[in-house]
């Protein structure tokens, strides 16, 4: 097994400059050859993620434009109006999506992530959260079981995006409309618990602590089918942390896998 390693060597020299022996520090750096590696993917990725809807929002308008008679404004043809505003509107959702995860990003390196903290109830959270997903999202069943309800103080939008994330991925990691258990339970040390419970594609062991890091994708035949940047989870890790909270993940490859947050009660 080879691991990269950063040499450096310093000559420690007399009063007449002669070199009297040289000092030499190893150090391996192996986890930030392994992370700058998956910068570059990411931004490749990144790049091409944000050609391939500006693409298509141009092909739709273009398209619009053709059937518009230039001089006058007037429809020729009957015009795919709805059609191609959908495509275009779902494409610009996919932009923003990218577009927010990235100044994330910036904001938590920077250290200049905002909380704006208020005291709200999280059971009507997780509700409204998933009411909107499934407004957008046909397919999966998504059932919410509420064993415990308490208040939270934190932010609210933060805290729902960690929900959204968490619920969206359950979603896009199983293929099949698999079946989405969303659970809120009592948790030690005055904590709640909310868990979601997915039956889709799973993970071994060896990538369930490394998902939460940034640009962690996990890499394989089924994986790489799923388009994504490998920084949602980062994103809600901070947030939880940011929370005084925790969070965790128990998955099989090929059964599914629940991702539970866990938040202090007011
Ligand atoms: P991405 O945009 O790639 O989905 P995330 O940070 O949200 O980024 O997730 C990181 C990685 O964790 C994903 O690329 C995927 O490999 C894995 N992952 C996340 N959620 C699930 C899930 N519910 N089931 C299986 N794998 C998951």
């Amino acid at each position: 097994e080879y691991l990269w390693h950063l040499n450096r060597a310093s000559a420690v020299k007399d009063e007449e400059g002669n070199i009297k022996m040289w000092v030499g520090v190893t150090t391996e750096i192996q986890k930030i050859k392994e992370e700058e590696q998956r910068k570059e993917n990411f931004l490749k990725m990144v790049s091409h993620e944000l050609k391939t809807p500006v693409t298509s929002i141009k092909g739709y308008v273009q398209l619009l434009l053709s059937r518009l008679k230039e001089e006058q404004g007037v429809v020729l043809n009957p015009l795919p109006l709805k059609s191609s505003l959908i495509r275009i509107d779902v494409q610009i959702v996919r932009l923003t999506k990218l577009i927010n995860e990235i100044l994330d990003l910036s904001r938590l390196e920077e250290d200049k992530l905002v909380l704006h903290k208020e005291l709200f109830q999280l059971n009507e959270l997780v509700d409204e959260t998933v009411q909107d997903i499934i407004h957008f999202s046909s397919g999966n069943t998504i059932n919410i079981v509420h064993d415990f309800s308490c208040n939270i103080y934190g932010d609210k939008d933060r805290i729902g995006q960690v929900i959204i994330n968490f619920i969206t991925n359950a979603i896009k990691y199983s293929p099949n409309n698999e079946v989405i258990e969303v659970r809120i339970q009592q948790a030690e040390n005055d904590h709640v618990s909310v868990s979601i419970k997915d039956f889709g594609i799973g993970m071994d062991k060896k990538d369930q602590e490394k998902v939460f890091e940034r640009f962690y994708r996990v890499e394989g035949k089924s994986e790489n089918v799923f388009a994504g940047f490998g920084i949602g989870l980062f994103i809600a890790d901070a947030i939880i942390k940011r929370h005084n909270g925790s969070r965790a993940v128990n998955s099989k490859k090929g059964a599914g896998s629940v991702f539970t947050f866990t938040l202090p009660c007011v």
